[in-house]
């Protein structure tokens, strides 16, 4: 066969992107006027979207209408501006166009030689983070799919420093029979470092949880449990608590941590609480850090960049390494060779989430992430503000950054009727379309939070907020 147009293989390329363009296009456009969340069940998204594997294929746009018909009453306008639910970013223009140029390109960001290209703009990136947050320029880092993973790279690491103060290798020997590695955190500590910890072989159950009064690590309390140990330590403190946005005093801790004898890798969840950085108004915030061993962020949070991607740093790039080698002849990096992504994290293979990342940096630079961290603290105050001043509404704790903890309490009821009611409340501002907040418990009461980390969230839409938890104030 004679290679014409028609037969090209990508020349199919053109008419998907394009309409896939255009949907997403209009998706965005619709995201500030569309019901936040529906109600839809688990039986109805099966009808719309379970089916057989098709026994043929097309591949035509049609099939992207088709999805987009079946599935649009399980769509969360997440991104959009009146989402307040978990500390979801919503993707920036930029970052947007950079991700559907990755898709494009589909580089291995896994070794130097699949793209220098990608290697390097991670390179640059993790450069760009370090500065934009003031962090150490020495510092080593990784992009990761979230602070999940990033987390994850940090611990790791902290694992195989105290392995070797042990005098064993847990990369290489493993951990059975050895001395166990001691855990210390706060009753604070996030689901997501609980979870790297039963990864690791740490024990999701043997943290040892620190009394943290008001979301902050109690530093007497701290020392007294370090004080307990012979050992070194891992050391977990949070910065940005996801309930109500509390910092431990790193400063203190990271004395603390000093204090201990035998050593601590003290790491830091910073998911989004690394953000406040950005802002010479709230940097104070994360006095401190640059005496950590390791810290975990997230970039789908308040970098505003699509889903999946995270960041994180690691003073002793020679412990990251030995935590994450990969050998194999066929992996040799050979002459030449540059920076390895895949040797600093658990991936080989992965996506080139880089140039999202750096899209998003160039389109806003420092002084627009500031001004964005600026904004989201002050839609976080206004908020608190307006519950305090509120009859019926208690605000439970203070606005550090960008989180509200609040609860409906009319005056009379039980503490078991107030969960009742705030529980139920929640499930109606889910449902209304209007906007999203998710719940928790805070100092043993059923909670409200709302989170502000959405760089097209306006004052407007804050009214959209206040109004819709007025409305159901009774
Ligand atoms: C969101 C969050 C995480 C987990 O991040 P993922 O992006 O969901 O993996 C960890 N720690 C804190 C404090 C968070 O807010």
């Amino acid at each position: 066969m004679t290679h014409t147009q028609a037969a090209d293989p990508f020349a199919i390329a053109g008419a998907l992107l394009a309409h896939a363009a255009q949907l997403g296009q209009a998706h965005i456009a619709g995201l500030a006027e569309q019901a936040v969340a529906t109600a839809v069940t688990p039986q109805e998204m099966a009808a719309r979207l379970d089916e057989p594997l098709p026994e043929t294929g097309s591949a035509t746009p049609a099939l992207l209408d088709e999805w987009l018909e079946r599935a649009a009453p399980g769509i969360v306008a997440s991104p959009g501006p009146r989402y307040f639910g978990f500390v979801n970013g919503g993707a920036l223009p930029a970052a947007v166009a950079g991700d559907w140029l990755t898709a494009a390109l589909d580089q291995n960001a896994g070794p130097w030689l699949s793209s220098p290209a990608a290697a390097q703009t991670e390179l640059t990136v993790l450069r760009w983070l370090r500065e934009l947050f003031g962090l150490p320029p020495a510092w080593t880092g990784t992009l990761t799919s979230g602070a999940t993973m990033s987390n994850l790279v940090g611990l790791a690491s902290g694992r195989q420093w105290v392995g070797r103060q042990l005098g064993f290798d847990p990369a290489v020997d493993g951990l059975g029979g050895r001395p166990a590695i001691p855990v210390v955190s706060s009753t604070e500590i996030h689901a997501s470092a609980v979870k790297c910890l039963g990864t690791l072989g740490l024990g999701r159950g043997r943290v040892r949880n620190v009394h943290a009064p008001g979301g902050m690590i109690d530093p007497d309390a701290l020392a007294a449990e370090l004080a307990q140990l012979d050992g070194p330590a891992i050391v977990i403190a949070n910065a940005g608590d996801v309930n109500t946005g509390a910092f431990d005093d790193l400063s203190t801790v990271s004395e603390v941590c000093a204090g201990h004898q035998p050593g601590v890798w003290l790491h830091v969840d910073a998911a989004f609480g690394l953000f406040a950085a950005a802002s010479p108004r709230h940097r104070h915030l994360l006095r401190g850090i640059e005496r950590a061993d390791s810290v975990g962020a997230d970039a789908h949070k308040w970098l505003n960049v699509p889903y999946d991607s995270g960041f994180a740093f690691v003073r002793d790039a020679a412990v990251l390494r030995q935590a994450f080698a990969a050998g194999g002849a066929y992996l040799e990096p050979g002459p030449g060779a540059g920076w390895d992504p895949m040797s600093h994290l658990p991936e080989m293979s992965r996506r080139f989430r880089g140039l999202a990342a750096w899209c998003a940096l160039k389109s806003l630079g420092r002084a627009g992430y500031q001004d964005m961290v600026e904004r989201c603290v002050e839609n976080a105050q206004s908020f608190a503000d307006w519950v305090e001043s509120t009859a019926g509404l208690q605000l439970l704790a203070p606005a550090h950054l960008n989180i509200v903890c609040f609860r409906y309490q009319p005056e009379g009821l039980d503490e078991s009727t107030l969960a009742t009611l705030n529980r139920a409340n929640i499930r109606t501002l889910q449902t209304s379309g209007e906007v999203v907040v998710t719940g928790t418990t805070w100092d043993g009461h059923a909670a409200i939070r709302a989170a502000f980390d959405n760089w097209a969230t306006r004052p407007a839409d804050v009214d959209v907020l206040k109004h819709a938890v007025d409305r159901l104030r009774g």
